[in-house]
């Protein structure tokens, strides 16, 4: 049995943390109990990749490279997206801010969306434990559901259980761009977990759900919000793979 979470209060939560390290799927995991969209930046810039317009182009190399996307195309994007109706009580960020320049922009644009200080939570996982994962790592090209390759490793007559599309790896999955990507995240990180100085640290080498339940229960008890918060049970998260 696991619990829907409602508040009266919107509420923006911000998962840091290094690729691979579950943020996406605590994200899906968190989106429907606590009624509130799951806003993957990665995602978004991938769908701008599919869509052939010549910004996705630009983009495609950008990020097949491992390397971050300007700060100010990313407040566009963020700025844009956080201004539509669906996130009017709240929101999960994954993969956003990434840089403490992107964390300045938030708190002006959290500010002038009236919406309270976020919830920040800090996922901890070795670098050797996010190369495993990630060139493990399948994913639905439609839906974007996560999938982990079987441990021999075959993934050929893979398909996502949701819509039935076939699962492929993403081509940033590859051992030279998750080094890359993991040594930006390291650059970065200290100097925004300085700026969100009441962040959670999460050990993210667990199963999902118990990350989820503990993530569930930080958020019940964070001080800003406890009178406004009811619990109600409901129906079993939807199980993630990864
Ligand atoms: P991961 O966290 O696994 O590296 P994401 O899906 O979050 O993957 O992001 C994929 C890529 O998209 C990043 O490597 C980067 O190029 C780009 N990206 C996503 N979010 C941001 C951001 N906030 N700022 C700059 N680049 C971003």
């Amino acid at each position: 049995m696991t619990h829907e979470y409602r508040y009266s209060e919107p509420r923006a939560i911000i998962l840091l943390g290094p690729p691979g390290s579950g943020k996406g799927t605590q994200a899906a995991l968190l989106s429907p109990t606590l009624g509130i969209p799951a806003i993957s930046t990665g995602d978004m810039l991938r769908r701008e990749c599919q869509s052939g317009s010549e910004l996705g182009h630009a983009l495609q190399a950008i990020l097949n490279s491992g390397q971050l996307v300007c700060d100010e195309l990313m407040e566009q994007v963020i700025a844009s997206r956080l201004r539509q109706s669906d996130c009017r009580f709240g929101f999960i960020l994954d993969g956003y801010p990434r840089t403490v320049a992107q964390a300045r922009f938030l708190d002006a644009l959290l500010k002038s969306l009236g919406m309270p200080a976020p919830v920040v939570f800090d996922f901890r996982i070795s670098n050797d434990d996010v190369l495993s994962r990630l060139t493990r790592r399948l994913h639905c090209k439609d839906c974007g559901r996560i999938f982990s390759m079987n441990p021999n490793g075959t993934s050929d007559e893979m398909l996502c259980d949701r819509d039935g599309s076939k699962l492929e790896q993403r081509a940033d999955d590859n051992a030279a761009t998750i080094r890359e990507r993991l040594r930006l995240y390291h650059q970065n990180a200290s100097g925004l977990l300085r700026h969100y100085r009441r962040h959670h640290k999460v050990l993210a080498n667990r199963a999902p759900e118990e990350i989820s339940n503990e993530l569930l229960t930080i958020l019940g008890s964070h001080a800003s919000a406890p009178r406004s918060f009811t619990r109600v049970a409901s129906a079993t998260h939807a199980a993630y793979q990864v």
